[in-house]
């Protein structure tokens, strides 16, 4: 298996063989704690990964293949997989200034197949699946981890099983439909949903690619880190904003950039800046005291803790890992408000022309927020990932944005709105 060294239980440090199937933990502490890290021998990565020879292979996470968890003779483009990542980095001077920052960047993830920056992880989940010679996966999700592996199932020929639970945004079920998986929707919550999940997975022998327990999958969101090196190599940022719901997508693109300054490819680091919903801040609070608080994630009073619900993640798998690489690299968490995050779906939809779902756009939120604490200031450059589709979501959109002006189909009808309006389009 290509230069895999070692998993790592996070907790306890102990040290285990690679492995096949997905769901493996620390058997010493346990499932909910034994999460594993896999370690790659990068000393070997160096030898090939020169930025010379990676500014010559395919535009995809498939670049990155020595520091992948895959054999080395096996090819993912070739079974379907290719058209994953090496998405772009946009400049947003307009966004950067109501923000009040010398410099943004927009990392646009809504340019995956599947329009989400799930497709990362879900490309290295199928990629396993195939490899291991299983004929289905399966994962229980509230959107983007199930319509990515839904996708990736797809193009590469496999069957795929999702569980969601009762609340799921109706643009992320059709996309399941399309795609052709098989949805159970659960009468139970999430925790339910991923619970039978997994237990399926155990009887029918599909392949799990639900992140919290896969180490693998961590490995594929890496490759936002890795390709975000790559794309800044000559111009870093100070600060990269992730917003964070489990806890794999920050601490995947953290040790993607660390990974590239191990392997020489860059020689500069940055901070990491995890924003996470007020209402469901269990690891921005973890950040603080240095462990999970029981209960820390519910929302007051049982109910939907925020609307961003790709990131209403109440009892995170992966914080040590989230905590661990901010921790790292010097950053910060923030927390920010369901109002923020509408405004924030606002200025980047207006001010930067990308129409990001509401957990996408509270990564832009955390930087408002961040601006007003002081941890950033009028010097900072930062990138913001923008992790999702606002087209996930319509009516999270909807919320935030407005609606449209309902008028008889005539001149003078559209000559009122622009008298009460302006001419020009206010920005
Ligand atoms: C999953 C997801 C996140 C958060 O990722 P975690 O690994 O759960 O922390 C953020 N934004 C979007 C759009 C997501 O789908
Ligand atoms: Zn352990």
């Amino acid at each position: 298996m290509s230069s895999i060294l070692r998993l790592v239980c996070v907790k306890c440090a102990a040290a285990y063989p690679e492995q096949r199937g997905g769901g493996a933990t620390c058997p010493r502490c346990g499932p909910a704690d034994g999460i594993l890290d896999v370690q790659f021998d990068l000393e070997r990565a160096r030898r090939s990964l020169a930025r010379e020879c990676l500014g010559r292979r395919a535009a995809s996470v498939w670049r990155y293949r020595e520091l992948l968890p895959l054999s080395e003779g096996f090819d993912p483009a070739g079974s379907g997989l290719g058209d994953i990542g090496w998405t772009p980095l946009l400049e947003a001077p307009r966004l950067a200034a109501a923000l009040g920052i010398a410099r943004l960047r927009l990392k646009d993830e809504s340019r995956n197949p599947s329009a989400s920056f799930k497709d990362r992880a879900s490309a290295i989940g199928v990629a396993r699946a195939i490899q291991e010679g299983a004929g289905a996966v399966a994962c229980a999700s509230t959107g983007n981890a199930a319509s990515s592996l839904a996708h990736c199932a797809a193009a590469a020929g496999l069957a795929c099983n999702i569980f969601v639970p009762q609340r799921i945004p109706e643009g992320k079920l059709a996309q399941l439909l399309a795609y052709g998986a098989r949805v159970f929707r659960v009468r139970g919550s999430y925790a339910d949903a991923y619970e039978l999940c997994a237990r399926a997975c155990e009887r029918f022998g599909w392949y799990n690619r639900n992140c919290a327990v896969n180490p693998y999958l961590v490995e594929g969101k890496k490759t936002g880190g890795l390709e975000l090196a790559e794309q800044c190599a000559d111009d870093p940022p100070d600060w990269v904003a992730v917003s964070v719901g489990d806890g794999c997508t920050i601490a995947g693109i953290g040790k993607g950039l660390a990974e590239m300054r191990a392997v020489g490819v860059v020689s500069w680091s940055c901070r990491l800046l995890g924003v996470q919903a007020a209402n469901v801040a269990p690891i921005a609070r973890a950040f603080e005291i240095g462990r999970l608080e029981s209960g820390a994630g519910e929302a007051p009073g049982g109910g939907a803790g925020t609307y961003a619900d790709s990131i209403n993640c109440p009892v995170p798998r992966n914080w040590r890992k989230a905590v661990r690489a901010v921790r790292d690299s010097g950053g910060a968490f923030v927390t920010v408000t369901d109002e923020q995050i509408m405004e924030a779906v606002r200025g980047t939809g207006r001010l930067a022309g990308v129409f990001a779902e509401p957990a996408a756009a509270a990564a832009v939120a955390g930087v408002v927020e961040a601006r007003r604490r002081g941890i950033l200031d009028g010097r900072s450059s930062v990138v913001a990932v923008i992790t999702g589709s606002g087209l996930k979501d319509i009516r999270g959109a909807v919320a935030a944005v407005g609606g449209a002006h309902e008028i008889d189909a005539a001149l003078e009808a559209v000559a009122a709105v622009v008298g009460s309006e302006g001419n020009q389009a206010g920005v």
